[in-house]
């Protein structure tokens, strides 16, 4: 198959690329280099069913493919409150851009939501059922609200016009190509340690996250695209759950380090807790994480070691 890739110059989305071409498929990779770098597309360059196109969803876009896989915006909060009406443009009018692709092409279109639909959650684990306490006019919102209004075009482009989606909820992934200096609490906590810095816990490090590797991730996101019976919203995640503090500890045994734990104000709406109900995932794609913690982050660690 012919498959776009929006954001496909990013983290998750230049691993996607690796991992639609490893499948034989051409990919197109669009991205306009805002969080991305053609680092980590650069082994794929001279690929002969690779080819990249510097394009910014906001604006419209023409190709024909058969898959749409839409994965740009920012995902860091540092990246996504820079500037929050661009984020929240590029959710919402690039994610009309692509669903009216989509239907223009007939093209099946799967988009990267969030966990962060459900806010700080009231429901735990959440649950795809759960509607979220979400925050619609914090600095998170630009990116809450952008995902949670991408899902609703999402489903009215289905329902009114038959557009074949899928959607998946992505939480906290991990691995090699997160941008050192993205503020997201897996690579600031292995960059510190391995600079010998104080490791910048935020708050009293009582928040909990679920950390999944990147590979476990995109299989998951590719198992849900060729799945016939379902449209989502699917939770795609690790239930791994960690309170940051203990999650400090842990990449400072992982790498040796000699770092301090530092202690910083907690952000402004920074959700409690946060761990995946997989449930769906398990019964409809017959998918669950592969890759433990420990061997996780030591690939990442090894990667980042490597590039500092
Ligand atoms: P990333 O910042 O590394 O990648 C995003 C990519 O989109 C970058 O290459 C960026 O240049 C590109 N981009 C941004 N705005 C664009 C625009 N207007 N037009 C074209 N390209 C644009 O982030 P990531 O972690 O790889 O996240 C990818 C997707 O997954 C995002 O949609 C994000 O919301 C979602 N997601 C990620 C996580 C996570 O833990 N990494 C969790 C939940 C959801
Ligand atoms: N965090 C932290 N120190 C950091 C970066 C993040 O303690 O240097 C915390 C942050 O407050 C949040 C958690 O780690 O509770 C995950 O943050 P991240 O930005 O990675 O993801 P998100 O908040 O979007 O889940």
């Amino acid at each position: 198959m012919r498959i776009l890739v929006t954001g496909g110059a990013g983290f998750i989305g230049s691993h996607l690329c690796d991992h639609l071409l490893e499948d034989s498929h051409e990919v197109i990779c669009l991205d306009n280099f805002f969080t991305g770098c053609k680092d980590n597309i650069r082994h794929l360059l001279g690929h002969d069913h690779f080819e990249l196109m510097r394009h910014d969803i906001i604006q419209p876009v023409l190709v024909e493919v058969d898959r749409i896989y839409n994965l740009a915006c920012p995902a860091s909060p540092i990246h996504y409150q820079y500037n929050p009406v661009k984020t929240i443009k590029t959710s919402i009018l690039g994610t009309m851009n692509m669903l009216g692709l989509a239907k223009r092409i007939k093209a099946r279109i799967l988009q990267a939501s969030t966990s962060e639909v459900y806010g700080n959650p009231l429901v735990h684990p959440q649950v795809e059922t759960y509607w979220g306490n979400v925050n619609p006019i914090g600095l998170r919102s630009c990116y809450d609200e952008g995902k949670r209004v991408a899902e609703t075009l999402m489903m009215d482009y289905h329902r009114q016009n038959d557009v074949d989606i899928r959607i998946v909820r992505i939480f906290n992934t991990y691995g090699s190509r997160m941008a050192e200096d993205d503020g997201r609490v897996v690579s600031n906590f292995i960059v510190q340690a391995l600079r010998g810095e104080p490791l910048t816990v935020y708050g009293e490090g009582k928040q909990t996250r679920s950390f999944c590797y990147v590979d476990d991730l995109v299989l998951g996101m590719m198992a849900m695209m060729e799945c016939e019976d379902i449209t989502g919203p699917i939770n795609l995640g690790n239930p791994n759950e960690f309170p940051i503090i203990d999650f400090a500890k842990i990449i400072l045994k992982l790498t040796g380090s000699k770092s301090k734990i530092k202690y910083m104000p907690l952000p402004a709406d920074d959700p409690v807790q946060r761990q995946p109900n997989i449930a769906l995932a398990r019964e409809k794609l017959s998918w669950h994480p592969q890759i433990d913690l420990e061997k996780g982050l030591q690939k990442t660690i090894d990667y980042f070691r490597e590039k500092l």
